[in-house]
């Protein structure tokens, strides 16, 4: 059937809307109508030359209804309301342990853009093949080819448009808080960041009772939204000479736990240095390849501090994308506030609000 989709031609070009035919669902294979999608930051690394093949239809934060099934798919129906996630095999020793966003082949199934069985891409115009299979959906299209594996029913009742960030970059988030550093009711934290996914951890510690909640964010009217979401604390590192001290003033012995979301070596440094005693800190962004951990080792034996490395919030996502959405549905997880809508046809416009700030969490509606 035909489509029409967001096509990037070549590295850091622009999305150009297009058509495609897209071909029947397979075995395992869903076919969605998309009605929303989340822009990430992983979109625009991949748009600027991050190894996918190209032409390529990018987009990860898909939701829709499901309009076709592949033989042998289960617990899904046409109508169904979906979320789109990361994709995953469900057979290796990490899928095994309910810890698919470690999966042994999550880059395959995530960025290669064609299926890993044939080398087939779902994708195509006329007889030029369009990589699709991005995170197993290729969602900045009308129609996405997904996985059972990474396709998660919601209520009906939900408003279907704005959830397809719920399958990344504010899984990413909350996960992260609440599943990868375990953060307990009364307890204390800091996020370093307050773009979707800090905020996003801000909104799951808040869900779960957080104590003390510090946010360090430079860009002010981002650390005003923090504050409105329930930020105990907002320190601006621009106009804060030790940010360091300044937590440490804030909470006596240091945080629990400590959320990087800038993949900056030296404010990874003051987050390691924030904890604690056996304080955890949890790292999610996409580093700079050069960049070590500044962080001293007698320091964190002598607290016997915790640092993790965290894709994807540490999800499941068919378990914790309902456990959010129930969170949401209680008033308890406000992350409608982050979102901005853009018409599909401004979706260049959407990358650059996401670029420049400007967005939180820009969301295209199809
Ligand atoms: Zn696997
Ligand atoms: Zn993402």
């Amino acid at each position: 059937m035909k489509a029409t989709a967001a096509l990037i031609r070549e590295v850091g070009g622009k999305f150009t809307l297009e058509d495609v035919e897209i071909a029947e669902p397979r075995c395992n294979e869903v076919r969605v109508r998309i009605v929303g999608v989340g822009m990430c930051h992983t979109d625009l690394v991949a748009r600027d030359g991050f190894p996918v093949p190209m032409p390529i239809v990018l987009g990860h934060e898909g939701s829709g209804v499901v309009e076709a099934l592949g033989p042998d798919v289960q617990g899904l129906a046409v109508g169904d309301h979906v979320v789109l996630s990361f994709n995953s095999c469900g057979a290796c020793p990490t899928c095994h342990e309910d810890a698919p966003a470690y999966c042994h082949n999550f880059m395959g199934l995530n960025f290669a853009g064609v299926r890993l069985d044939d080398g087939s891409s779902p994708l195509s115009q006329g007889d030029a093949v369009v990589h699709g299979n991005f995170f197993g959906q290729s969602s900045f299209a009308t129609v996405a080819i997904a996985n059972a594996r990474n396709t998660v029913k919601v209520d009906k009742s939900l408003p279907l448009e704005i959830l397809g960030p719920l399958g990344c970059g504010i899984q990413t988030g909350a996960g992260g808080v609440v599943l990868s550093l375990g953060l307990k009711a009364g307890q204390s934290l800091a996020i370093f960041g307050g773009g979707a996914v800090g905020l996003s951890g801000l909104l799951a510690a808040k869900a779960i009772g957080a104590g003390t909640v510090i946010v360090v964010e430079p860009n002010m009217e981002r650390g005003k939204l923090a504050k409105e979401l329930g930020a105990t604390h907002v320190i601006n590192p621009r106009e804060t000479e030790d940010v360091l001290a300044a937590i440490k003033e804030l909470t006596g012995t240091g945080v629990n736990c400590a959320f990087d979301t800038t993949g900056i070596p030296a404010v990874i440094g003051t987050a390691f240095e924030a904890l604690g005693p056996h304080g955890v800190l949890g790292m999610v962004a996409v580093p700079p390849p050069e960049a070590m951990m500044p962080a001293s080792l007698m320091s964190g034996l002598v607290r016997g501090v915790t640092v993790k490395f965290i894709t994807e919030g540490d999800a499941d996502p068919q378990a914790f994308i309902p456990q959010m959405l129930e969170w949401y549905q209680a008033g308890k997880f406000p992350f409608d506030r982050l979102v901005k809508t853009f018409a599909f046809d401004h979706i260049n416009e959407a990358a650059h609000a996401s670029e420049s700030g400007e967005a939180i969490k820009p969301v295209l509606l199809i």
